[in-house]
């Protein structure tokens, strides 16, 4: 199933839950633990993403801390290739490159190791979180994957919140693809 019919788009959508006011008030907060532990939709999605990047000869799967982990994760097992975190600053341990980008109040960072695609220069890489918000942490860590050596061959999410336009900050840095988009 490389192209999502628009009934299996509302299946997958109809998994994700909404919580309203989470973390703060105003904020819909897509709970993607809901499609996880649907057997059915994990399937659907996790298919659909092993047939779309199965012949893009990617090197690796980089996922964003911690979402980006789980379909990272199962994504790379899948296509038999490595995983690469992406995480929040302090947490990986050995010798990292960072990237600070800006929040609504404030600054965030994400890291990744210097050494995270083995020397491989030019590795071929797909970037892949569960939702794109803004678009700052995306694009910060698109960053990281070419710092570190890599290709960002395309940004996947599995959710694009569109009304907030944060695909435009990937623009120049790489292309992008969202399963599901909320307009
Ligand atoms: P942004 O940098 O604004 O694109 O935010 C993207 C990151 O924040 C992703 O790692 C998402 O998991 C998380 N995020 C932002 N907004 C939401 C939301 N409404 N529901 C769930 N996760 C969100």
């Amino acid at each position: 199933m490389k192209i999502l019919t628009e009934s299996e788009k509302n299946f997958l959508m109809e998994s994700i839950r909404d919580v309203p006011d989470f973390p703060k008030p105003g904020i819909i907060f897509k709970d993607i633990t809901t499609l996880l532990n649907d057997k059915n939709a994990y399937k659907m999605l996790m298919d659909h993403l092993a047939a779309r990047y199965e012949d893009a000869a990617l090197d690796f799967v980089a996922g964003i801390e911690s979402r980006g982990f789980i379909f990272g994760a199962a994504l790379a097992s899948r296509l038999g290739i490595g995983f690469v975190p992406i995480r929040k600053k302090g947490k990986l341990p050995a010798a990292t490159i960072a990237e600070k980008y800006a929040l609504e109040y404030g600054f965030d960072e994400v890291e990744i190791h210097i050494d995270a695609f083995g020397g491989k220069k030019g590795a071929k890489v797909l970037l892949i979180d569960d939702l794109i918000a803004t678009g700052g942490t995306a694009a910060a860590a698109a960053k990281l994957i070419r710092d570190a050596g890599g290709e960002c061959v395309e940004a996947c999410f599995v959710i694009n919140l569109a009304f907030l336009g944060g695909v435009e900050k990937l623009s120049g840095i790489a292309p992008h693809y969202s399963v599901l988009e909320v307009r």
